[in-house]
């Protein structure tokens, strides 16, 4: 046998945020208890039909067997321009400011390779996506956390960073409608950012994955319209959430040429592109009609609604999201993010992700994720009641 050992960058990563909570889950089961999984952010709804019918017909093409383009096929990234005019009012050159990504992942994974030299600083908000700084660390960066707290609404405090880091800093990674907080953002919290940019020379990657599912008549904006956004930065954008796409593989990034160009030089030497019939798909779903997007919405808002009521009745404080399938709950009283996270799932068989797996600022939350039908919701909230009722943390506790 060979003795293999992992590489640093591995070594170093923390213990994937649901390994733990499988483990749990697979006793919890053992005992006869159903499962509600309010945990992993995945769309418990199928693609919609329309798309799944161009993939097939673009599967037979031979065409379509081929290596793609490794930047995307022309006619995708057109599409692509042409719907971020429509819905954003936001102008782009489908040649050079578009590139398509084997899911938003991928490329937010892969774009620290492009401008992080070792020591190198990302400013990446906490809690957060896990990927903005696996990413930085992959590529030998430094992550500095800048948290979001509630008092802020979430929203990073950019003048609490210091001179000497911000300057240190190649890159910041933002991302509303935001995953875990469901927080969303201004046009003058965008406006600050692009400023900060300008001034420390950062280039900004802004993960917009949630932009199309918001609630009440909501429609949140895209950093590029913020005046000279696109001059500082680039945007992240997926198919998986807005039409429930998340195992096809598919999104793209838009925004500053060097920046786009950059990112496509490091995937042009590690992968080969989308496989066609899916970017097909993925011109069927932002061409076809957009219906089924605003079932989408509709279908999370009644979740919602019934969760933040149930929530609510027993004591606990949580706020209405305008945006995103997820619930940022502050624990109870005497509770931290993992004890309440894993007296819900053995004492109740449900699964919430502990806000601390996040980052530490994610500290005293948990997060549900709507990803359930509106009886499984209904029955979370009958098992909850029976635990409680909860008493709210006192406003000015630590
Ligand atoms: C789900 C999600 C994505 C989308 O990832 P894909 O790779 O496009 O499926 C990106 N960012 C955040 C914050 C997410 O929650």
């Amino acid at each position: 046998m060979l003795k293999i050992e992992r590489a640093e960058r591995l070594k170093r990563l923390p213990p994937y945020l649901f390994k733990e909570i499988d483990r749990l889950k697979e006793d919890v089961r053992a005992k006869g208890i159903d499962i509600i999984d309010l945990g992993v952010g995945d769309p418990d709804l199928p693609t919609p039909v329309h798309i799944i019918e161009a993939s097939k017909k673009a599967v037979s093409d031979p065409a379509n067997h081929r290596y793609p383009s490794y930047s995307g096929m022309a006619d995708l990234n057109a599409v692509v321009a042409k719907w971020y005019k429509q819905r954003f009012n936001v102008d782009l050159d489908a040649g050079s400011e578009v590139v398509t990504l084997i899911g938003s992942k991928e490329g937010i994974a892969h774009i620290p390779l492009a401008f992080i030299n070792p020591g190198d600083i990302a400013l990446v908000a906490s809690p957060g996506y896990p990927v903005y700084h696996i990413g930085t660390e992959f590529a030998g960066g430094k992550p500095y956390f800048m948290d979001l707290l509630k008092e802020n609404k979430f929203l990073p405090d950019l003048e609490a960073i210091s001179p000497e880091v911000a300057k240190m800093a190649k890159m910041m990674f933002i991302n509303y409608p935001n995953n875990p907080t469901a927080a969303v953002a201004t046009r003058g919290f965008f406006e600050s950012v692009v400023a900060f940019a300008a001034e420390y020379n950062v280039i900004i990657c802004h993960d917009a994955a949630y932009s199309e599912m918001a609630f009440d008549g909501y429609r949140p904006m895209s950093f590029l319209e913020a005046e000279g956004a696109k001059s500082v930065g680039i945007e992240f954008h997926s198919l998986s959430k807005t039409y429930n796409m998340t195992g096809w593989r598919i999104g793209f990034a838009v925004g500053c040429a060097d920046v786009i160009s950059a990112l496509g030089q490091v995937k042009n030497n590690i992968d080969s592109g989308v496989f066609q019939a899916i970017q097909i798909a993925g011109i069927a779903a932002l061409e076809g009609g957009q219906a089924c997007v605003e079932d989408m919405r509709q279908t999370y808002a009644e979740r919602r609604d019934i969760l933040v009521a149930g929530l609510r009745s027993m004591g606990l404080s949580v706020e209405t999201p305008r945006a995103t399938f997820y619930l940022w709950v502050e624990v109870p009283h005497g509770y931290t993010s993992a004890g309440f996270a894993s007296l819900l799932l053995t004492e109740a068989g449900i699964v919430t992700t502990p806000g601390n797996g996040f980052g530490t600022a994610g500290e005293g939350f948990v997060r549900m994720a709507l990803t359930v039908d509106r009886e499984e919701i209904r029955e979370a909230v009958e098992r909850m009641i029976r635990l409680g009722p909860f008493t709210r943390k006192a406003p000015m506790e630590p």
